[in-house]
C-alpha cells in the first residue's frame, strides 16, 4: 500500500520529467532518419529514428511486387533482387544490415499509426514493367490507406504525372506534391495538386516559384538538402519544407 502511494505521489513528478519532444515544422526526414546513427535506409527503424527526433515528416519510397506485396526501398532491388519480378518470399532471403526484413507498406504504415506526431510521406516509384503496373500499384496503396484508416497522416509524392493524379483521382483528398522540378505552380495548381517537392537547384533558378507557390495555396518543399547553407537560404525564401539526409544539422534552424 505505502508503495502504491509514493507511485501516485510522484507520477507528476515522473511525467514532468520525461523529455519533451519538440516537433519540426519544417524537416522531412528524406527515406526516415538512417544517416547519423547508421541505419538503413526506408527501414521501420529509420522511421522510428524520425519520430524520436520529432520530424515533420518521415519520406519513404513504395515499390509492388510480382505478388502484389507493396514494399518499401528506394530503388528498383532489394541488395540485389529485382523487386518488381519478384515475391516477397524471395525478398525474405535478404536482410537490412540492422537485421530487419524489407517493410512491408502495411507493416510501415502500422508503425507509423502508433504515433502523432510525424507525418508520413509517401512516393511512389514508377514501375519499369508498365504504366499500366504504375496505375494498379497506386490504386493498391490507396486502398491500403483507406483500410488502415491513416488517410489523416499521410502526404504522397510522385516524379511520374500520371500517378500524382491517379492519387487525386481515388482520393480527392489527397494532399499530393509533385517532385519532377518542371511544372510551374499556376500549372500545379490548375492540376489539383497540394504542392510542389523540388529539388533545390530548381528553386536556385525559379525562386519566385515559392512566393508563387504560397499566394497560389500550395505547399513548396525541397529535396535533398544537407546543407546549412543552402536550407537557411530556402527558409529565408520562405519555403515550407525541407527534405533531407540530415535532419538532426538542420533541427535547430529557425523557420
Ligand atoms: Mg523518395
Amino acid at each position: 500500500m505505502k508503495k502504491l502511494i509514493l507511485l501516485f505521489l510522484c507520477l507528476p513528478l515522473l511525467v514532468m520529467a520525461a523529455p519533451k519532444v519538440k516537433i519540426s515544422k519544417f524537416i522531412i526526414a528524406h527515406r526516415g532518419a538512417w544517416k547519423k546513427q547508421g541505419l538503413p535506409e526506408n527501414s521501420i527503424a529509420s522511421l522510428q529514428q524520425a519520430i524520436k527526433l520529432g520530424c515533420y515528416g518521415a519520406e519513404f519510397d513504395v515499390h509492388m511486387m510480382a505478388d502484389s506485396v507493396l514494399v518499401i526501398n528506394h530503388d528498383h532491388e532489394f541488395l540485389g533482387i529485382p523487386i518488381e519480378t519478384s515475391t516477397y518470399e524471395q525478398l525474405l532471403t535478404k536482410k537490412h544490415t540492422n537485421g530487419e526484413t524489407i517493410p512491408t507498406l502495411e507493416a510501415y504504415l502500422k508503425e507509423g499509426l502508433n504515433q502523432k506526431k510525424t507525418k508520413l510521406i509517401l512516393e511512389i516509384k514508377a514501375s519499369e514493367i508498365s504504366k499500366e503496373c504504375s496505375i494498379i500499384m497506386t490504386q493498391k496503396v490507396m486502398q491500403m490507406v483507406k483500410d488502415l484508416k491513416a488517410e489523416k497522416w499521410m502526404e504522397y509524392l510522385s516524379f511520374d504525372d500520371a500517378i500524382g493524379k491517379e492519387m487525386m483521382r481515388v482520393e480527392n483528398k489527397a494532399k499530393v506534391s509533385y517532385l519532377n522540378g518542371e511544372k510551374s505552380p499556376q500549372e500545379l495548381k490548375s492540376e489539383g495538386y497540394f504542392g510542389l517537392d523540388y529539388h533545390y537547384s530548381v528553386f536556385e533558378k525559379h525562386p519566385e516559384w515559392i512566393e508563387e507557390a504560397k499566394d497560389l495555396g500550395l505547399k513548396s518543399n525541397s529535396w535533398t538538402v544537407n546543407d546549412i547553407k543552402i536550407a537557411s537560404l530556402l527558409l529565408k525564401n520562405k519555403v515550407d519544407f525541407i527534405t533531407t539526409n540530415e535532419p538532426e544539422l538542420l533541427m535547430d534552424l529557425k523557420k
